[in-house]
């Protein structure tokens, strides 16, 4: 790290046009390119896996699996010892060619099984083989089961989900990143069964007593965390893009509710095609939904598995708008089939190459297939969300050490995902679309079913555009924090001039480590194009006249913060009308997360919000909305809560009613998605007249589904779930409870799970402890019902009172996470001291890094409350009083 050395100021001073770079600084690539030998890991580098053939014999009943192996290696040099991963099996034998082990001994905590051979195995090729016993279990790692509903009862299928480590689960096996091979698989599976792995089915055959052995072609080199395994009562719908075969793969009945996924997903395989330059390597790709197991979607190699919600579409009931998520999900999924399957990061501590990049690739696909969307606008909550993270004592640069498989887990956050993507963005920004996508290409090309670094990416795009990517990039993704731009004007006769300096951004940490940027700070307008400035220090800029207003950070492409000032800030507040919907949007984050970090009053925001309130623009009208339910939620059990709800709902008011309930015939889809926000946050801010409207729509709609809009579905169930009376709260869990469809069930229990009522806290409680819901869906039943603020002690008094009850059912990663999460629903010290003296949410180093960032998180509200509340109350009452 080079971002506290001393060195005078530079002093940069550019006019108009003018793009002046300072000159490289030779900030070093601190970290070096790929090599294998150099990848962190706890496996002995000295024996490679090329090729594993596993045959596998999952029990369904008995939630048992039987396997074994012949595993291809390659001993670099004689050994006594092989030592691979296997967690949670049971190990019958091992043998190296005609040689049967000595000793096989299992090592819990490093998830490592030894095998001891009498005589030393020469360096050279040699055959492992090994057959083992495992579990299927029901927490979603490794191989799990889900129970799920159907017209004729319930059914169970089976499915995988490996990432960052559970591969471990399923098969004994070289289980980290680097140890690439391939797999050719063969599964006995129920006759009646469909079975999906990474590659087409090679043959099938009766094995005579109801079941079938099906054979996979082998796969090409690859991790083993991109495996997949799915079987069940599915069925598959099937369409051909550029001679790869694109199934969407469901339970009976619903792969018809797949086609929007199966038409996105032969749209965005031409689209990747074309963008990296290299064709998608396998001869099919299987986009699988899964009814339980886990909430997202994994990019397993050829087969990516979704939870079913998130790839089906039923015009029936899902909102149109829904549409949009599909595609995005798919988007970045399969931006993962070659950036992190075909090119994987070496180690976890570059999971963000990955994430980072697949959450950037899905915007940019986005905004070139579906511009109407405006993707990067309407996704700014999800940047200012890592920027808040990053802004703490607990942040993490992007890359940063993982010792081990709890820690890995840590690493999947939003500075690894938003910040990321963020980063991505700035950097294609400074390069250019062309010389990024050729720097995307080349790197691709080089490093085709190998490992990489981020160096190695860095290298590759500096190779292509000739500019000090490393030196820019590396300060962004190998230091933690946010900086903040400062600008400051003055006048030279009639030239308005702005001086730039940095320092960095901090939320709540009062004695910041001292960091430096090269930030590529961009001022817009102004009555000139934008200018680029490459800010090391401080710099001064030219900005046209004196007065005019001048905005930083155009159209919010660039990581930093900028605080403005009083000049500069009145002068954007009287031109607002005139800045694009980014730039109010960027203005209005900026200046609430300056009210967050205590660098400004509370006024100074709310002054702006008062300035956009005839504002209808969706990603706008977001930027005043995270902030006021953020204020209610600190509010909980103050006196000036109801003061200051009054206050939010007349701000919101006033957009609700120029949009109104029902749609516009041909209104643009925006209007749609801000209408069912509004809906939402107003009616949980208390607004009569919005509730008894969802309530009534509601009651219509249960005597008529066609009655209510599948656009204002979810909102208005939400509302009624929220409101519900006893009749109410019925409705619901019978609704869920009778319902095959998967996004119809999620949103009836959720809606529950949200009463005001304690006694249906209560109850919605209960469920969490029966099987009537798959465990993924079980954490966020608790998490809803702790989310209700009245509810918070209840909830948490029932995950304390069942903790070993959950902690059983909903695996190895609850400890970790779910205490942690929940308590980040109190404001007050009190509680952060709790989770600090939890000693569950401790046992393992990821779970101390998760509590720590959570105790932060909670200090950082209560903090914010002794400081910026009463201020914030005392605007709100001159606010109203004058109204
Ligand atoms: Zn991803």
């Amino acid at each position: 790290m080079t971002s506290s050395r001393k060195q005078p100021l530079a002093r940069c001073i550019l006019a108009g046009l003018m793009l002046l770079l300072l000159p490289a600084t030779g900030r070093a690539m601190a970290e070096p390119v790929f090599s294998f030998a150099a990848t962190p890991g706890k496996l002995p580098k000295t024996v490679l896996p090329n090729h594993y053939a596993l045959d596998l014999t999952p029990d369904l009943d008995k939630l048992s699996l039987s396997g074994s192996e012949s595993v291809d290696i390659e001993v670099m040099e004689p050994t006594e010892h092989l030592v691979l991963n296997a967690v949670d099996m049971t190990i019958e034998a091992a043998a190296v060619d005609s040689e049967a082990a000595s000793a096989i001994t299992s090592d819990t905590a490093a998830q490592t099984v030894t095998f001891a051979f009498p005589h030393p195995i020469a360096a050279g090729r040699h055959q492992l083989r090994i057959s083992f016993t495992g579990r299927i279990n029901r927490f979603g790692r490794g191989l799990f089961a889900v129970d799920y509903p159907t017209q004729e009862g319930r059914k169970r299928m089976i499915s995988s989900h490996l990432e960052p480590s559970d591969a471990r689960r399923i098969f004994p096996s070289w289980d980290e990143p680097a140890f690439k091979a391939s797999i050719a698989l063969t599964v006995t599976v129920p006759q009646a069964f469909l079975a999906v792995s990474n590659m087409p089915v090679s043959g099938e055959e009766p094995t005579g007593d109801g079941k079938k052995r099906v054979a996979f072609q082998p796969t090409p080199r690859m991790s083993t965390y991109l495996f997949v395994l799915a079987a069940g009562d599915l069925e598959r719908a099937t369409a051909d893009a550029s001679g790869v075969t694109v199934g969407v793969v469901a339970a009976r009945g619903k792969s018809q509710q797949g086609r929007y996924a199966l038409d996105t997903a032969v749209d965005l395989l031409r689209y990747y095609n074309d963008y990296f330059g290299i064709a998608y390597p396998l001869p099919k790709l299987d986009l699988i939904a899964v009814p339980g197991g886990f909430g997202g979607a994994m990019e397993n190699w050829g087969g990516i598995t979704f939870f079913e919600s998130r790839l089906l579409f039923d015009p029936a009931t899902s909102a149109s708008d829904a549409r949009r998520g599909i595609f995005n999900i798919i988007a970045h999924e399969m931006a993962h089939q070659w950036f992190g399957d075909l090119v994987t990061m070496a180690w976890w501590d570059n999971i963000w190459l990955n994430e980072g990049f697949a959450s950037w690739m899905q915007a940019k696909a986005a905004e070139a297939l579906h511009p109407d969307w405006q993707t990067w606008l309407n996704s700014d909550g999800f940047r200012q969300a890592a920027m808040g993270e990053d802004a703490r004592r607990t942040t993490h640069p992007i890359q940063h050490p993982i010792a081990n498989e709890s820690e890995a887990m840590t690493a999947f956050d939003s500075i690894t995902y938003a910040k990321g993507q963020a980063i991505i963005r700035m950097v294609e920004n400074y390069l250019g679309e062309d010389l990024f996508r050729a720097g995307i290409r080349a790197y691709m090309k080089q490093h085709a079913y190998s490992n990489t670094t981020t160096a190695d990416l860095w290298g590759a795009l500096q190779a292509a555009s000739g500019k000090p990517v490393a030196a820019v990039a590396s300060g962004f993704t190998e230091q933690g924090g946010v900086p903040l731009v400062i600008a400051q004007t003055s006048c030279v006769g009639d030239t308005q001039r702005i001086t730039l300096r940095q320092e960095r951004f901090t939320i709540h940490d009062p004695a910041p480590q001292p960091q430096r940027w090269q930030v590529p700070v961009v001022r817009g307008g102004g009555g000139g194009a934008d200018a680029t400035v490459l800010l090391d220090g401080a710099a001064e800029i030219a900005a046209g006249r004196c007065g005019d207003p001048v905005k930083l950070n155009p159209d919010d492409v660039g990581y930093y913060r900028v605080q403005y000032d009083a000049a500069m800030l009145a002068a954007l507040s009287r031109s607002i009308d005139r800045l694009t919907p980014a730039d109010r949007a960027n203005l209005l984050g900026d200046t609430w997360a300056l009210v967050e970090a205590g660098r400004t009053a509370p006024a100074a925001f709310f002054d702006l919000v008062e300035r956009v309130t005839g504002d209808d623009n969706r990603a706008v009208v977001d930027q005043i909305i995270r902030p006021l339910t953020r204020i209610d939620h600190l509010q909980w059990g103050r006196p000036e809560r109801e003061a200051f709800r009054a206050y939010g709902r007349a701000v919101l008011r006033s957009v609700f009613d120029r949009i109104g309930w029902d749609a516009a015939p041909s209104e643009p889809a925006d209007r749609a998605l801000l209408r069912t926000r509004l809906i939402g946050v107003l009616g949980d801010f208390g607004d009569d007249a919005i509730v008894a409207e969802a309530k009534l729509r509601f009651a219509k709609f249960l005597g008529d589904p066609t009655s209510l809009p599948t656009a204002l579905r979810a909102t208005v169930t939400s509302l009624a779930g929220r409101y519900a009376d006893r009749a109410t709260y019925d409705t619901l869990l019978a609704l869920g409870r009778g319902t095959t469809n998967t996004d119809e069930r999620v949103r009836y229990y959720m809606a529950a799970a949200s009463a005001r009522d304690p006694a249906f806290a209560n109850e919605t409680l209960a469920i969490a402890l029966t099987d009537e819901l798959p465990t993924t869906l079980v954490g966020g039943l608790i998490s809803t019902v702790a989310s209700q603020g009245e509810h918070r002690d209840l909830a948490w008094n029932f995950v304390k009172a069942n903790f070993a009850a959950l902690d059983a059912k909903l695996g190895p990663s609850f400890k970790d996470n779910f205490p942690a999460s929940l308590l980040t629903n109190f404001t007050d010290a009190a509680h952060a001291q709790e989770l600090a003296s939890f000693a569950p949410a401790q046992a393992t180093s990821g779970g101390r890094i998760i509590t720590a960032r959570a105790y932060e998180r909670i200090m950082t509200a209560a903090d914010f409350s002794a400081q910026q509340l009463p201020a914030v109350n005392e605007w709100v009452k001159r606010r109203m009083a004058a109204r």
